[in-house]
């Protein structure tokens, strides 16, 4: 079997799917590593790292991909990338098929076997394998320092002979993956932080990190869990009244993380212009959502502006930005959903159709789409 790894070639993308650790399980498995050089060089792995872990380095995108049985990537192949790959290939990666629709059925046609990581179900089995924990985790942790270096002042309160510094102020919006480590991290650095969430379930999350938690809890707010754990598009009632309560909020605050994600739909808008220049001037606003339309309505995508006096941060794939964690992580994640996938017998790939985290990721096979979310 072989693999063929490319040097990710989307602006930002800092990460690799393989790092030397899980190189050297594959090899380990019987697989045959093939990596397009300098393909870890932005989160600090050298080809020889690759090397001394049994990987073969090779020139360029085409002798990586050639034949190869099975592709690794973080993003999603560019058409470039696609043509290299063979009929019959599985393929795995942070695919984004709500934003790709299109991108589906030219797996299909190309006999493409492609595999969304990020559809991984929320299930005990698969948790090693959730990319957008390990990634989101990352992403939370990386806001927060992103807000500390935009921010004019310190988070920690001192008390010096000059003076006293007062301690900063930190809402977070939204209380999953990412937005708890945001807590965590604004903690850690010494913030007084408060933290929002339409999920019930998050309270307790909220104050078990020392932190306090605002929302408007009425019966909606009780409901608002799926079954998967994700929450449900609130109603215009529901948000208008949660907008007054984190309105209050805001002009209080000096920095504001924002996390809010509906899967598959365009993330809700929590902050709007008018909260914005309700905020103190120097005070910072950090969109984790922004590439999904944002949860601040000034916000832009990979671009830090200044509005009304405060700096709205909105970098693209900010996972990314930690890149040496973000791709041992996802490597990781990689390698226990690879070896779901491998025979250990014939050190070739069998997979199982029937298995709730491949029905889960599966978009495609033997030139249909088969996932239940995209079949037309
Ligand atoms: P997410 O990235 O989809 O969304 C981030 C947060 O935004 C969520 O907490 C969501 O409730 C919140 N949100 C959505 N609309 C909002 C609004 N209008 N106002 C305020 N907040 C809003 O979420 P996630 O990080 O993927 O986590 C979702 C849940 O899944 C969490 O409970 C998490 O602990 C759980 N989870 C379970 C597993 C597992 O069991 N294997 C793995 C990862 C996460």
């Amino acid at each position: 079997m072989k693999i063929g790894i490319v040097k990710e070639r989307s602006a930002n993308e800092r990460r690799c799917a393989v790092s030397p650790d899980t190189v050297k399980k594959y090899v380990g498995l019987g697989a045959q590593v093939a990596i397009e050089t300098g393909a870890g060089l932005s989160a600090a792995i050298t080809d020889d790292a690759f090397k001394a872990a049994g990987a073969e380095i090779v020139g360029d995108a085409a002798s990586a991909l050639g034949g190869a049985d099975l592709v690794l990537k973080v993003q999603r192949p560019d058409a470039d990338e696609l043509g290299h790959i063979k009929r019959g290939a599985v393929l795995a990666a942070i695919l984004n098929p709500y934003n790709a629709k299109e991108s589906i059925a030219d797996y299909a046609t190309r006999g493409i076997d492609a595999m969304a990581m990020e559809l991984v179900p929320r299930i005990t089995r698969a948790q090693a394998m959730d990319v957008l924990s390990s990634q989101a985790n990352l992403a939370g942790y990386r806001a927060v320092i992103d807000a500390a270096a935009e921010f004019g002042r310190a988070f920690p309160m001192m008390m010096t002979a000059a003076g006293t510094v007062a301690p900063a102020r930190v809402l977070v919006m939204g209380v999953g993956v990412a937005g708890l480590q945001a807590i965590a991290t604004a903690r850690r650095l010494g913030a007084i932080v408060s933290a929002t969430d339409v999920r019930p379930a998050t309270k307790e999350q909220v104050n078990s990190l020392g932190a306090t938690f605002v929302a408007v809890e009425d019966e909606e707010f009780k409901q608002a869990e799926t079954t998967a754990g994700y929450a449900k598009p609130m109603s215009p009632e529901y948000q208008a009244k949660q907008a007054a309560l984190i309105a209050e909020t805001i002009k209080k605050q000096d920095i504001v993380i924002t996390t809010a994600l509906i899967p598959g739909r365009k993330a809700p808008e929590l902050v709007s212009a008018e909260m914005v220049q309700s905020m103190k001037p120097g005070s910072v606003i950090v969109d984790l959502a922004v590439e999904q339309g944002g949860n601040c309505a000034l916000s832009e995508l990979d671009k830090v502006v200044e509005k009304h006096g405060v700096k709205i941060v909105g970098h693209a794939n900010v996972a990314s930005r930690t890149a040496v964690d973000s791709t041992s992580l996802y490597a990781k994640n990689l390698l226990n959903f690879v070896q779901l996938l491998v025979d250990k017998e014939t050190k070739g790939l069998k997979i199982n159709w029937e298995d709730e985290i491949v029905k889960g990721v599966a978009l495609t096979r033997d030139g249909q789409v088969i996932h239940p979310n995209f079949k037309s």
